[in-house]
């Protein structure tokens, strides 16, 4: 099989939470992509519950592409303990830590129910697991502890 970057992580020695860039892509016609690793807690010691991730995966569709150009997507990993975020370009570290703390701040301070998107049948493939107060919650935690700029060292918290 081929070899995936992710399984190569030391999970045990990170420190979360943290933004890190996975690796680079240059497609063959051209055009960049950058794959971060948002990750939001601690490997093998916390998860978010499935409904408050799945709210957090729904609001920061827009609430990043409201605060950083490039966003290409960003889906929960099946761990869920954070996020993989695609983007256009090479983004700087700090500049994607700023789009996420500036989005999970709205989230844990003034996020509605009204505020969610795209959580009808319609829209949605699983509309009834989401939890706007977990999602708060964890984002709050998320904030407390500060975003750092590395994986492995606290940075700029
Ligand atoms: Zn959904």
């Amino acid at each position: 099989m081929a070899e995936i970057e992710s399984f190569t992580l030391d999970h045990t020695a990170v420190l979360a939470p943290y933004v890190r860039q996975i690796g680079v892509e240059h497609g063959p016609g051209g055009g960049t992509i950058t794959n971060f690793d948002v990750r939001l807690v601690q490997p093998n010691v916390q998860e978010i519950p499935t409904g408050g991730l799945h709210t957090l995966e729904h609001m920061l569709a827009g609430l990043l592409r409201d605060r950083i150009d490039g966003v290409i997507d960003i889906s929960p990993f099946g761990c869920r303990t954070g996020f993989h975020l695609l983007m256009w370009g090479e983004p700087e570290i700090a500049d994607v830590v700023a789009a996420l703390a500036g989005s999970l701040s709205f989230i844990a301070e003034e996020a509605a129910e009204s505020d969610i998107p795209g959580v009808s049948a319609l829209e949605c493939g699983n509309y009834r697991d989401h939890s706007l107060h977990s999602a708060r919650e964890w984002a709050a935690v998320v904030l407390d502890r500060g975003i750092s700029l590395d994986a492995f060292e606290r940075v700029g918290v």
